[in-house]
């Protein structure tokens, strides 16, 4: 049944094989012998299989743990360095023809405000998030076939790449769209998206279709196949994710893992990104009705357990965690973060009152400002960075993927950080954020191997002060 070159979903995402991968797990759990192994197969960079991740999630031996957390901390600096690429959501429209039970833009949700952005509203809302100081966003939108169909999408990304408000702009825009048709990919990839996003929900088919009741995300082989079309219509940055609190996290894992594989086998690339949202509180729903929440520390344990997975793949921890949450996951394999966020419909040129009908998807846990967000990033001696440089350069997919193989990103991302960093400090850092920064950008422009890369890198900071904007290598 399992074949991971299939295109059909129920083959390469096998039960059979996810419960064999289980049961294998659970017998290897202290097999501390093969654990070894993993590890040090790990640590060569090159990543690790389902079956292998599974046992390391399985073991529950504190040394052992520990052990996965020191490499994931090793392979992500090795492959991102300090680097924290920070994106803001914007949601375009809450109408929603699926019945998704733990979401509360399913349809029968009659209590939340049902809202859709015009051309106008979304200037206003990039404007605003210009002026925060984003440069890349995650578009976010219900299915609706007739309120938000892909021509509208279409509209709104063109909107948004034409927004150029003071020194702003929004240079990278990723979708986060109901699977669709190769077409529509093919049309998506013409606009000139970054990555196309699709969260799983769940691998667990049977419960995938208890949890989408009705409504076109019922189908599994649809959903599930969605990334194998958005590759054939040409799109080669997809991001994977699933929804933890659905169902049992050891199923979850495995199955994300083995989505990897089956595109890396079928595509020669696997997913640009992976994200790991965890149920939230929302309009209409209860994360305490939901059996399988995760605590804090198997969340972490499954954030390190994917990186040393798949170290090329960046990893996504949206405003759904607090700062808290974030200050422990991001060193174990932490590449972009969401900052600001508002997951309402208007919400940035408009936030909503409290006494109002909310149109928000979840409630944001962290709810500092960018300027905050940036603050504490630098302030722990991460790099925030507002680089959206490689798909403009055309480093997508594989190309992508060579360079991260190749650890050329301290000539390439770092500078690309620093860059960014600098203009975002220029144009919109409040003093205090602005000093530490400057401080941080002196010191991190050492760390440039190649010194013409240093020399030119140095060069650009001082034309940003002078004024000029968007360099990039
Ligand atoms: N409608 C599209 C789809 O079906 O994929 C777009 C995605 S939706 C705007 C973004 C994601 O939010 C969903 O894929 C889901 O994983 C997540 N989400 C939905 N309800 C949530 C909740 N209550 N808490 C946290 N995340 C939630």
């Amino acid at each position: 049944m399992y074949n991971i070159n299939s295109l059909k979903a129920e083959e390469f995402i096998s039960h059979e094989e996810i419960e064999a991968t289980l049961a294998y797990a659970d017998a290897n759990k202290d097999n501390l012998t093969l654990i070894d192994e993993i590890l040090a197969k790990a640590r060569l960079g090159k990543g690790l299989n389902h079956r292998e991740a599974s046992v390391l999630l399985a073991c529950e031996q504190e040394d052992t743990i520990q052990q996965i957390y020191t490499l994931a901390e090793q392979i992500k600096k090795d492959y991102y360095g300090n680097r924290i690429v920070l994106f803001a959501p914007l949601y375009l429209s809450n109408y929603c023809v699926n019945g998704c039970v733990y979401c509360p833009y399913h349809l029968k949700n009659k209590h939340i405000a049902r809202k859709k952005l015009t051309q106008e509203e979304i200037k206003k809302e990039v404007t605003a998030l210009q002026d925060m100081g984003h440069k890349r966003l995650a578009i976010e939108a219900g299915e609706d076939p007739v309120n938000n169909p892909i021509e509208y999408i279409l509209e709104c990304i063109d909107t948004i790449y034409s927004i150029k408000h003071k020194n702003g702009a929004i240079r990278r825009v990723n979708v986060n769209i109901a699977a669709t048709t190769v077409e529509n990919y093919r049309k998506l990839k013409d606009a000139g998206i970054g990555t196309y996003i699709l969260f799983q929900e769940t691998y667990h088919k049977e419960s995938y279709e208890k949890l989408h009741p009705t409504g076109p995300k019922h189908d599994y082989a649809y959903h599930t196949e969605a990334m194998d079309r958005a590759m054939e219509g040409g799109i080669d940055d997809v991001g994977l994710g699933v929804l933890f609190g659905l169902e049992l996290y050891r199923y979850e894992l495995a199955g994300l893992l083995m989505h990897a594989e089956h595109l890396e086998a079928v595509h020669g690339v696997g997913p640009h990104t992976i994200s790991v949202p965890r149920l939230k509180k929302a309009d209409d729903i209860d994360p305490d009705t939901f059996d399988n929440g995760i605590s804090d520390d198997t969340f972490a344990k499954i954030c390190a357990i994917i990186r040393i997975s798949v170290p090329y793949t960046g990893m996504i921890i949206s405003t759904r965690e607090s700062q808290t949450v974030r200050e422990r996951v991001l060193p174990l394999g932490v590449s972009q973060i969401s900052g600001a966020s508002k997951t309402s419909v208007g919400g940035y040129a408009n936030p909503e009152q409290e006494e109002e009908i909310t149109s928000a998807q979840f409630d944001v846990s962290d709810q500092r400002t960018l300027d905050e967000v940036v603050n504490w990033l630098m302030k722990m001696d991460y790099l925030p960075s507002f680089c959206t440089a490689c798909y403009r350069e055309g480093r997508t997919g594989d190309r992508f993927m060579e360079l991260c193989k190749s650890k050329q990103i301290l000539n390439c991302c770092h500078p690309n950080a620093l860059i960014t960093l600098k203009e975002y400090l220029e144009d919109y850092a409040c003093e205090e954020t602005k000093q530490i920064g400057i401080k941080l950008i002196e010191r991190e422009l050492e760390n440039i191997p190649k010194e013409k890369v240093r020399e030119l890198t140095a060069q650009h900071i001082k034309d940003i002060e002078n004024g000029q904007r968007d360099f990039r290598f």
